[in-house]
Formats: structure tokens, sequence, C-alpha cells
């Protein structure tokens, strides 16, 4: 079993250290992850400059690190490693739920896994003020990818770890809207600047990934990559023309 490990939050991350460590009792371990924090970036891939990939030191794992974005990292690590059976990213630091999948990287690393015909699996947890405890989330990411890996044949699966979790829930995405705030605000020379947040103006629906990671369960969401809006589309059909 070949496990490729990606990211979003950069190679030195300490959620790519402890799933790296959580991955290698399942198969072989290799990381090849950005060179710097990637997050939000979304699936951009660099076509316009050649990239570069450079051995690097995590732990006692074989390690490179890219300077490109996280599906560049994926695409590159099953390129030249040839036969990867799955691919693993994160442990983002920060929850990756509802919306946040259309532009986190780290999701983006896991689709781009399916897009190659190998498996993909997210996975996130969130950040107070301090940096999670991934001692403390060990035995939880075993479960997860004891399942995920060894008894499950999800192509692409998103992961959320509450800090404290009491269980495994299957999920739906949660699709709510959001205010997409902007905070004005101004820099040390008196130029304005704008900071973008999202703040959820709904509650989530039960059985939603968001839902879940709010009342304490691992949520784990099968994802698909085909967009197509078949209620829309049948409805469409019917109409003709
Ligand atoms: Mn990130």
């Amino acid at each position: 079993m070949r496990i490729l490990i990606a990211n979003d939050d950069g190679v030195y991350s300490p959620g790519l250290r402890a799933l790296a460590d959580a991955a290698r009792r399942f198969g072989e371990v290799r990381i090849v992850a950005p060179d710097v924090e990637q997050s939000s970036m979304g699936h951009a891939i660099t076509h316009s400059r050649p990239l570069t990939v450079k051995a690097t030191v995590i732990g006692d794992h074989e390690a490179y690190r890219v300077n490109g974005t996280p599906a560049d990292c994926v695409t590159i690590g099953v390129a030249e490693w040839g036969k990867v059976d799955v691919v693993l990213s994160g442990i983002n630091l920060g929850t990756n739920l509802g919306n946040s999948i259309w532009h986190s990287g780290t999701l983006a690393a896991a689709k781009q896994a399916p897009l190659l015909g190998v498996r993909g699996i997210a996975l996130s947890t969130p950040t107070a003020d301090d940096q999670p405890d991934f001692a403390a989330l060990g035995p939880w990411v075993d479960r997860v990818l004891e399942l995920l890996i060894t008894r499950n044949a999800c192509p692409l699966v998103n992961v959320n770890f509450p800090l404290t979790p009491r269980g495994l829930r299957w999920t739906r995405q949660s699709v709510r809207h959001y205010d997409g705030k902007v905070v004005p605000g101004h820099d040390p020379r008196g130029r304005p600047h704008f900071w973008i947040t999202t703040v959820a103006l709904e509650a989530p629906d039960e059985g939603t990934d968001r839902w879940a990671v709010e009342h304490g369960w691992v949520s784990l969401t099968p994802l698909r990559l085909d967009l197509t809006d078949e209620k829309a589309l049948a409805e469409q059909a019917a109409v003709g023309g």
C-alpha cells in the first residue's frame, strides 16, 4: 500500500507530521507538500512555470517540498511515485466544512486524487487559540484511517474531527448562505486594506458536516466530482430543446 501525504498548510505543519506518523502502519508513506502555506487556494494548478521538488526532513519520513499548490503536489507525487493507492491530505489546522469545500486547498489535494484515478481523503480539525492536540486526536485518526483505508472504498471522503470527538458519523455537505464578511481596516502606514472572512448565516441541518462537528462527532462526508444538478437536468430534459 502506497500512501501519498499532502496538505495546504505547508510541508512543515504539525498536522501533516501527525498524519504521516499515523499513516505509516497502513503502508509505505511518502510526503509531497507545498513549501509554504497554500490555505484557501482551492484547486489551482501551476502550468505557466516549472516546479521544483526538493527533499526535506519530516521526522524519518521520505518527504519533498514543492513550490506549487496542493493539487500540484498530488499530481507530481502520483506521477513520480508510479502507483499510489491513496492520497491523504491534512491534517488541516482548521475545519473544512460546508462551503469551505469550494476554496479549501486541503480538499483540492484530496480531490486531485480521484481525478488521477486514486482514492483521496481530506482530514481537518479546528484550531482554537492554540495548536490542536494531535496526541489526543491520535486514536481517532487511527480509527478513521483504519475505516477509510482498509474497510472502505469511497473514492473521495472529507473528514473533520471536533476537538473532543465522541464518535463517527457519515454526513452530507452543509450548503448554507454565508455573508462573505469583509472587514475594512488600515495598515501601519494608514492605507486602507480588507480582511475577507466568512460567517455562516444559518444554523446547519441535522445530518450535515457542520452539524456533526458542532455536536462532537467526527464527520465523514463522501464526495463526488460530478457537479451536475441532476434535478435541473431532468427538468430541462422534460421541457425539451
Ligand atoms: Mn490549511
